[in-house]
C-alpha cells in the first residue's frame, strides 16, 4: 500500500542549534515549506489587534510559555496555506510534553503524516558561542555578527552609524536561560520521540552543510 499523504517533519533543537538554517536547506533542496511558530507567534503578537496584544503580553511581559489553543490555532492556520500536497517542517512546537499531542493531531488533520523528529544537538557553551555574537541595528534593523560586521561592542552601525543593540535574549545570561528552560521542557518531547523509534539525532558543532547532509543520509537509511 501506498501511503498517498505527504509528510510532515518536526525540528528539534536547543537556541543556536540552527534549526532555521536546516529548515532553509529542506526548503531549497525538497521543496518544504518551513513552519516556524516562534516568528508566527511574534509576527502575531506584533499587531495591533486584540489577539496580537493578549499574545504582546504572554510572550514579551510576562514571558510565560504561549497556551495550548494558541499554538494549536496558529500551526492550523501556517499549514492551512500550504498546499496539502507539500511536505512540510515545522520547528518551534512540541515545545513541551503536552503539545506533542495537539501537534500530531493538527499534521494528522492537515492530511500528512509525521515521517521523522530531527534533533539538532549543540551544548550549551556552543549555543552561547553563537547566539551572544547576535546584535542588530536599532535604526536600519540590519542584522549584525560581533567580529563579522563590527568590531566590538559599543560601535555603530557600519550601514548607516545607528546604534547596535543586543535582544536580553541573546545575552549569555538570556542564552543560559533558554537552554535551561529548552532542557527542562523539550527533554520528555524528545524522550517520546526516542521511545517512538521516530527521532533522529543529529551533532550540530559542524558547519549547516555538514549538518544536513548527514539529516539526508539518516533519512534515507530509515
Ligand atoms: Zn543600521
Amino acid at each position: 500500500m501506498i501511503d498517498s499523504r505527504s509528510h510532515a517533519y518536526i525540528l528539534l533543537g536547543p537556541p543556536g542549534s540552527g534549526k532555521s538554517t536546516q529548515a532553509d536547506l529542506f526548503g531549497r533542496e525538497f521543496g518544504v515549506a518551513h513552519i516556524d511558530i516562534g516568528a508566527s507567534l511574534r509576527a502575531a503578537a506584533g499587531e495591533r489587534t486584540m489577539f496580537g496584544d493578549v499574545l504582546s503580553e504572554i510572550i514579551n511581559t510576562r514571558r510565560e510559555l504561549v497556551p495550548d489553543n494558541i499554538i494549536r490555532s496558529i500551526l492550523e492556520n501556517e499549514l492551512r496555506k500550504v498546499d496539502p500536497s507539500r511536505p512540510v517542517v515545522i520547528d518551534g512546537a512540541p515545545r513541551c510534553e503536552h503539545q506533542i499531542h495537539l501537534v500530531l493531531s493538527v499534521i494528522h488533520d492537515s492530511g500528512r503524516e509525521l515521517r521523522k523528529v530531527i534533533l539538532i544537538e549543540v551544548s550549551e557553551g556552543e549555543s552561547i558561542a553563537r547566539i551572544s555574537k547576535r546584535f542588530s541595528c536599532e535604526s536600519c534593523g540590519r542584522k549584525l555578527i560581533l567580529w563579522t560586521d563590527f568590531r566590538s561592542v559599543g560601535d555603530k552601525c557600519p550601514s548607516c552609524g545607528g546604534a547596535v543593540t543586543q535582544r536580553v535574549d541573546d545575552t549569555e545570561a538570556g542564552v543560559r536561560e533558554r537552554y535551561r528552560v529548552f532542557l527542562e521542557e523539550t527533554l520528555p518531547v524528545i524522550a517520546h520521540f526516542e521511545t517512538q523509534g521516530e527521532l533522529i539525532r543529529v551533532s550540530g558543532d559542524r558547519s549547516a552543510e555538514e549538518i544536513f547532509a548527514e539529516i539526508i543520509s539518516d533519512l534515507k537509511r530509515v
